[in-house]
């Protein structure tokens, strides 16, 4: 019997996408107010009845979040592209060694978009 959790996080950074044209508004330094949603799959803790504690995901994502969030994306290593999609698989990548059962890593940078990893 498994189940599925999502937990959300926001964080505030700058980037700007060193590959587009200049006259493309996403090539100047810019911000955003992303939006991390995670979603993690994981059987029934038997006593306690859930499967993660949401306290946990959070202590455990909070040195991975602190190294993006008020910052400049460009300059993390392995973001110097910092898509959204290289944003999620980042976020994937590096979540996964702390987080047992992360499948997902959603990326929102507007209201109305959003990308997860892996698809
Ligand atoms: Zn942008």
């Amino acid at each position: 019997m498994k189940f599925e959790l999502k937990q959300h996080f926001q964080i505030e950074s700058a980037r700007y996408l060193p590959h587009l044209p200049p006259e493309h508004p996403c090539s100047r330094m810019h911000g955003h107010s992303f939006k991390i949603v995670l979603t993690l799959v994981g059987p029934l803790d038997p006593v306690l009845g859930w499967v993660i504690d949401y306290n946990d995901i959070q202590s455990k994502m909070q040195p991975l979040l602190a190294q993006l969030d008020h910052r400049v994306l460009n300059e993390v290593p392995g973001l110097e592209n910092p898509t959204s999609e290289l944003l999620a698989k980042w976020l994937y990548d590096h979540g996964s060694q702390h987080l047992e059962g992360l499948i997902r890593v959603t990326v929102a940078e507007t209201p109305l978009t959003e990308c997860s990893y892996p698809a």
